[in-house]
């Protein structure tokens, strides 16, 4: 744990952009959660409001990424089964939950007249992949069928699950039955600096049994 711990913080200096770049759903999340985080660091809104404004951006961002993962199958977010609207509950559940932990951390460090500290900063790349993992997830329910190929990101270091899931091919339905789902937080790596993606494929599907014992959670 802790010489993953180490080689997280060794990536800080990589980029957090992810190849192709940041869709407008997600620059629209991630600009809510800063300007958020920022006026909560210069005491411009207040921890109450801070948690009404979280609370929002996370329910309908992740709500918004989900009907991305959807439309991605040729779904739209109205056309969500039962089963589907529990799952994005679920995923919604613990961020939420996160808000209140997050605004405490932001009150005790700031005050030293920067708007995001860097230990503020380094919190919200544990915000950064959520739009994307919940996106993913979404599809994964919504194509089960599709045959997707894990493709490494350009992290220097990847984690044990990455590394050992590059190049190979399962249906959506089997990466998702393990949580081996691209900036998930079953990964080794947490999903934290994650930059892999699950690619539509031809390639035949790996054979043998799926390595389950790849994942950390
Ligand atoms: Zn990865």
């Amino acid at each position: 744990m802790s010489s993953c711990f180490r080689r997280k913080m060794d990536e800080i200096a990589e980029s957090t952009i992810p190849p192709g770049g940041w869709g407008p759903g997600e620059a629209d999340y991630l600009r809510a959660v800063r300007a958020a985080c920022r006026a909560l660091s210069l005491d411009i809104i207040s921890a109450g409001e801070f948690h009404i404004q979280m609370w929002s951006t996370v329910d309908r961002g992740l709500t918004r990424a989900w009907g991305e993962g959807m439309a991605e199958c040729g779904l739209a977010l109205d056309e969500m089964t039962p089963e589907e609207r529990e799952r994005l509950n679920q995923e919604l559940t613990p961020r939420l939950q996160r808000i209140d932990p997050l605004s405490d951390f932001i009150v005790r460090s700031r005050g030293r007249g920067v708007a995001l500290s860097a230990a503020i900063s380094e919190r919200l790349r544990l915000w950064a992949n959520d739009y994307r993992g919940v996106r993913t997830i979404a599809a994964a329910m919504a194509c089960g069928n599709r045959k997707k190929q894990w493709v490494r990101g350009p992290t220097k270091e990847p984690c044990r699950s990455c590394a050992g899931f590059a190049n190979r091919v399962y249906r959506y339905s089997v990466w998702l039955q393990h949580n081996a789902l691209p900036q998930n937080r079953a990964l080794c790596c947490n999903g934290y600096r994650c930059m892999c993606r699950l690619a539509d494929t031809n390639l035949p599907m790996t054979k043998g049994a799926f390595p389950a014992g790849l994942m950390c959670g």
